[in-house]
């Protein structure tokens, strides 16, 4: 609800008076008794997200204190816009607060004032409003919180809506809508293409497999393919998943949402980057023509692999689109996965991330700092290389030993990337398991403003 977040300042608007903890002090000393005793009757706590009503002398709202992080996070806000009755609040932020700190509190009110994605009747909950008047850039914010809730509104949506016609139907808009060229090799056409992989995973469902090749931008800037997974129900195949290990399987495909949602930026934004956007969409079901376990894939990218595990699908409609996103030899490859064992490490609030460039690995993860959208680095260490081992194949897609499963996906993912091209792997959940300040429990947009970022610097070091 990016219109919970004002430009213009309406003159009847309730003060909102935004200070770091450490400034509260100060701030005290300045404010009448009856403001001190006020906040200290009704139990005002000195800690971040904190805040009070306080009322003038006629009993009215005199204005609103919250106290904010050091520095000021994208979430300390996220709570006031359904919190607050319903009113305008014009923005007093604390001189201290930097400037780029300041957009996050605008991003994080819009965020908050969003209600989760259900399919309940009712009107919406009336959300206080945020006037920030000329105190911060709206442009980029609005941007960001469109892209963010949209990728939300995806992965959230269930299976039957959101099915590899209908994730492909908004890969097709949004393309578009900004000019990209937009290629969908569908069905049998994959096995002419060399994409076996997906074709294998998809093919049992009711749904053609796909894989969606989007192009943008100018060849002469930087290149840069975004690659998602994009599973949009997995049943785990013939290697069946058990009772509850499916219950949240539509989100399956929440990186190519990811990918999507950065590519939305990118052209919203019109970024100076040569952008490709590869996205395979499945459909892991059961049928009388589903992949087998024992079945041996000849993969593009040339690639033999033994199906050990029909769930292990990701991995195989992952490495295809790197084959194909590699052998236009990009300055940079990111792919956005919810492979499993990334969430088994970091849980919902953050990502595994696994490169094989040790600057950008640098880069990237401080990006993520700075974004609140954390990554963390694993090793694609090479003493596993041997796990992935098959009497059959050149590989199998599902070690038989259980151990160090986010790196022997990453390694089964790297034989088609190669050693040549800068590459990105994230592995994470991508749904917030509860409700917390503007992140409602559903999909969740892991580490698309981070990569945001990163898009950013390489687009500004081109001009
Ligand atoms: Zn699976």
């Amino acid at each position: 609800m990016t219109n919970a977040v004002l430009t213009d300042v309406p003159r009847a608007s309730i003060p909102l008076i935004a200070l770091p903890v450490a400034a509260l002090k100060d701030w005290l000393k300045k404010q009448p008794k009856a403001t001190v005793a006020w906040l200290e009757a009704s139990g005002f706590e000195a800690k971040p997200g904190r805040f009070a009503l306080v009322p003038n002398a006629k009993g009215g709202l005199a204005f609103v204190v919250t106290l904010l992080s050091e520095p000021a996070s994208l979430w300390d806000l996220a709570a006031l816009p359904t919190a607050l009755p319903k009113a305008v609040y014009r923005l007093e932020l604390f001189d201290g607060v930097p400037a780029d700190r300041r957009p996050r509190l605008a991003l994080g009110w819009m965020l908050g004032a969003e209600r989760a994605v259900t399919y309940k009747k009712g009107p919406r909950k009336t959300v206080a409003q945020l006037a920030v008047g000329k105190t911060i850039d709206l442009t980029r914010v609005g941007r960001m919180a469109r892209s963010l809730l949209w990728v939300r509104e995806l992965i959230t949506t269930p299976a039957a809506d959101m099915t590899p016609d209908a994730l492909a139907a908004a890969v097709r808009a949004v393309g578009d809508k900004y000019g990209a060229s937009v290629r969908e090799i569908a069905g049998d056409d994959l096995l002419a293409e060399g994409f076996c992989g997906i074709h294998a995973v998809g093919r049992a469902s009711a749904y053609a497999p796909r894989l969606l090749d989007v192009m943008w931008g100018d060849p002469r800037h930087p290149s840069v393919v975004l690659v998602g997974k994009g599973v949009c129900f997995d049943t785990g195949g013939l290697s069946l998943k058990p009772g509850r290990a499916m219950a949240l399987m539509k989100k399956d495909m929440a990186g190519a949402a990811i990918a999507l949602g950065v590519a939305r930026f990118v052209m919203e934004a019109g970024l100076p980057l040569n952008l490709r956007l590869l996205l395979p969409i499945v459909e892991n079901a059961i049928g009388g023509n589903a992949l087998r376990v024992s079945d041996v894939l000849r993969m593009k990218g040339g690639i033999s692999v033994e199906v050990a595990n029909t769930d292990a699908e990701g991995r195989l409609v992952t490495a295809e689109a790197l084959a194909e996103a590699v052998a236009g030899k990009p300055d940079l490859v990111v792919d956005f996965t919810t492979l499993g064992p990334g969430r088994a490490l970091f849980g919902d609030a953050m990502a595994a991330l696994f490169c094989n460039d040790d600057a950008l690995a640098a880069r990237v993860q401080a990006l993520g700092v700075l974004a609140e959208d954390p990554l963390w680095r694993m090793p694609l260490a090479a003493a596993y290389e041997g796990l992935l081992d098959s009497p059959m194949a050149d590989m199998t897609n599902a070690p038989e030993a259980p151990y160090a499963q986010a790196i022997t996906a990453a390694l089964f993912l790297q034989r088609f990337v190669g050693k040549k091209t800068p590459w990105i792997h994230l592995d994470f959940m991508a749904w917030n398991i509860a409700a917390r300040p503007g992140r409602p429990v559903g999909g969740e947009a892991t580490a698309l403003r981070a990569v945001v970022r990163l898009l950013e610097g390489m687009a500004s070091s081109a001009t």
